[in-house]
Order: C-alpha cells, then structure tokens, then sequence
C-alpha cells in the first residue's frame, strides 16, 4: 500500500509547507507575547521567558526573601538577643 504524505483525506489545510510554518510561527508568537505576572517579583514578562524567570537567580532570591517574616523584617528584631 502506497501512503502518500499529502493525502487529502487528512485535510492539508494550507497549500504550502511554507504557508503552515508560517501559520505557526504566527500561533507561536501569540502565545510567547502573551503576558505573564510574576507573583513574587512583581515583574510581567513574556511567557516565553516564565522557565527561564523562575530559575533565574533574581527570582530565586525574591522568593527567598518573600518567605522571611515581613513583621520582622526591620533590622530591629535580630539586633537584641544575639550577645550575652
Ligand atoms: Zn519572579
């Protein structure tokens, strides 16, 4: 049986290959420009670079630093009970 790669029955809805590269670049590029908010840095940035963000070292840090107590956050809580 001879399967050819452009049988109709699958529907090729674009006459060519180029036109469905392009047609997915296009798809590609909607969803990457897309805006995305990271919670922890208050940053937007493309959805493209969410990965990315979430491993860099400034989010990594941001995180770090949003667990630490807010309340105590001021240098006067550790300062008093370190001596003595
Ligand atoms: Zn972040």
């Amino acid at each position: 049986m001879n399967v050819d790669n452009t049988c109709p029955q699958r529907g090729n809805r674009y006459k060519t290959k180029e036109e469905s590269h392009t047609a997915f670049l296009n798809a590609k590029r909607t969803y990457a420009n897309k805006k995305w908010i990271c919670n922890t840095c208050g940053f937007k940035i493309n959805r493209s670079n969410k990965t990315q963000h979430l491993r860099s070292k400034k989010h990594l840090e941001n995180e770090k630093r949003r667990e630490e107590c807010l309340t105590c956050s001021s240098d006067s809580c550790s300062s008093e009970s370190v001596s003595e």
